[in-house]
């Protein structure tokens, strides 16, 4: 057989296939899924299942990940993990929680890290908190990277702080409680 040929015939072939995506570049012709018969555009030679779930389904699920985690922006420990047959996005300090106590978290309840370690999420390590007492424990703690907050100028600094003399915040302030 001639090179050209096998090139007619290989054109004919491809020209046969019912081309579902509309596009002319496919090399594999359709095939139906082994799990729910569907038609589909197989991706590769070995392709079986039309989808990730109709895998799944036909092996009873036993190789789907049962957990994920990773580290996120601010540092604490955060994953996808399975939840009455669904996935989950979860922090993993109130995930945890959520296993021992046994019900979700509400909105209000703040989970706090006894040591100070974002990522020391044993049991032992964590309580419940609401937010706001959770706030006045984090708050006090917080460093501020380039100082206070606030820029003011001198005069606008002496200025409040007539204010706070006026109305005895030295006194009675967060502070003299002995909160900051
Ligand atoms: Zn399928």
């Amino acid at each position: 057989m001639l090179a050209g040929d096998v090139r007619l015939i290989a054109a004919a072939y491809i020209s046969s296939m019912k081309d579902t995506l509309g596009r002319n570049n496919r090399s594999l012709p359709d095939l139906a899924c082994a799990q729910c018969g569907s038609m589909f555009r197989p991706a590769r030679r070995t392709s079986t299942y039309c989808s990730v779930p109709c895998a799944r389904k036909k092996n009873g699920g036993h190789n789907r990940k049962p957990e994920t985690w990773w580290i996120n922006g601010k540092g604490y420990v955060e994953g996808r993990v399975w939840a009455d047959g669904k996935q989950r996005m979860v922090k993993q300090h109130r995930w945890v929680v959520e296993g021992v106590i046994g019900r979700r978290l509400l909105r209000h309840e703040d989970v706090h890290h006894i040591n100070g370690d974002k990522q020391d999420n044993k049991p032992e390590n964590l309580e419940i908190l609401s937010h706001g007492e959770h706030s006045k424990i984090t708050n006090g703690q917080r460093r501020y990277k380039r100082g206070y907050k606030l820029s003011l100028t001198d005069e606008q600094r002496s200025k409040r702080s007539e204010v706070a003399k006026r109305i005895g915040l030295g006194k009675s302030g967060r502070a003299a409680q002995g909160l900051i």
